[in-house]
């Protein structure tokens, strides 16, 4: 018998593919501008004009032997050596190329180290809302992933129930903020006080390593400030993607970063190399590693997504709904109209609005809005939202 995980895993599409599956059979059905689907987080601004022309240039001015050929497993040292300094920049930590792991975007980054972490049986805690593949990644490591409800209402931290959580078991503590799905930008409060905790822990003799996935740290509106876990906790891993602030999601490129102040920084960085050659996550695309080594410090323009925001926030607390609104990411979370949030994605389906439930993010009674979508889209979606509202008012 072949490996039934596998099986279940490659049969069950999750929520969202579903979601978006059936919004492609409807708008052939209706027709594309009259199916509001708000089901993926696909960024839908282009990459910037100067990383699109870098990249022709790249292709036409390089060597296409260097171009299309192998890296070091761990990526290209030159690569790697212009990310440490753009993050030494801007945060100050004294990272070098030998602290950085290139990958496949964050989901690579994610299961190297997760695999790179674990011993069978190990928990990792996660604060609820969480991005539901978390799951598949810890328990192919062979872990558990313990989810924590974020505070209600705000969907910060909760310091004292993830200090609750921690069983000898505790080998991680996996955090994404700016957050999919609700937004939320955890505050510097919160960092400190959890990284105290996990000092604390670590004081006593055991070792929580704080993961922070940050595909979307570069979308953030208002000049909010996204904390940056090295200077809060030493044994601290970064999990970084261009898929969303590049808008490059296609090309498969982001890295891992090891805290270099962890005094086992070296045996985590050998097991980070040895999960990544024993996951065949080695030599990420070259072409994009020379990309993303000029592009250090560029973003795609957020200002549609952050009008996208304000308009739909606006709208959608005048028709009555209760919202969280998001700092940052492209994802508004709002409370559904009814206790179960599976059936108000479904009546939403009735007014052809795409809307994921929020269960398989792990909190009950929302939905997750991705207005990662065109302007022209959220303001024709708006009258369904209002009929929506009032078909829970008759
Ligand atoms: N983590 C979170 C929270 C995400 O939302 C996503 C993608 O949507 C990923 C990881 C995976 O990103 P990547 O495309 O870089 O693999």
């Amino acid at each position: 018998m072949i490996n039934q995980t596998s099986v279940r895993l490659g049969s069950n599409r999750s929520v969202i593919r579903e979601l978006f599956e059936y919004g492609k059979r409807r708008k052939a059905e209706i027709g594309e501008d009259n199916v509001f689907d708000f089901s993926l987080g696909n960024p839908s601004v282009p990459a910037p004009a100067e990383v699109q022309s870098e990249l022709l240039n790249i292709l036409k001015n390089s060597d296409p032997v260097a171009v299309h050929g192998y890296t070091s497993a761990q990526g290209d040292a030159l690569v790697r050596a212009a990310i440490a300094d753009y993050i030494n920049s801007k945060f100050s930590v004294g990272i070098g190329a030998d602290n950085i792991y290139m990958t496949c975007g964050a989901a690579a980054s994610l299961c190297i180290v997760m695999n790179s972490l674990l011993n069978r049986g190990d928990e990792v805690i996660t604060i609820a809302p969480y991005f539901p593949e978390y799951k598949v990644f810890v328990e192919h490591a062979g872990g558990t992933l313990v989810p924590v409800q974020g505070q209600k209402g705000t969907f910060q931290p909760d310091i004292q129930a993830i200090k609750g959580a921690v069983t000898p078991k505790t080998k991680a503590v996996l955090i994404n903020s700016p957050n999919n799905p609700s937004g939320v930008v955890y505050g510097e409060d919160s960092i400190a006080q959890l990284c105290k905790i996990l000092q604390e822990f670590s004081e006593k003799g055991q070792t929580i390593y704080l993961v922070s996935d940050e595909p979307y740290r570069e979308l953030v509106f208002g000049g909010v400030k996204v904390p940056y876990i090295m200077n809060y906790y030493d044994k601290s891993i970064v999990c970084y993607s261009y898929s969303k602030s590049l808008s490059l999601p296609g090309e498969r490129i982001g890295y891992i970063a090891v805290n270099p102040a962890m005094s086992e920084c070296a045996e985590v960085y050998a097991a980070i190399c040895g999960a990544g050659r024993a996951l065949g996550y080695v030599c990420a695309p070259s072409l994009f590693q020379m990309l993303i080594a000029k592009a250090q410090g560029k973003t795609a323009d957020i200002s549609v997504y952050e009008r996208n925001r304000d308009v739909l926030v606006k709208a959608l607390l005048s028709y009555g709904y209760t919202v969280v609104k998001p700092d940052g990411a492209f994802y508004l979370f709002v409370q559904s109209l009814e206790p179960d949030s599976d059936a108000f994605a479904e009546r939403a389906k009735q007014f052809e609005l795409l809307l994921v439930s929020a269960k398989s993010f792990g909190v009950e009674g929302y939905v997750r809005v991705s207005y990662c979508v065109s302007p022209d889209m959220i303001e024709r979606a708006l009258p369904a939202f209002k009929a929506l509202a009032e078909s829970y008012k008759k």
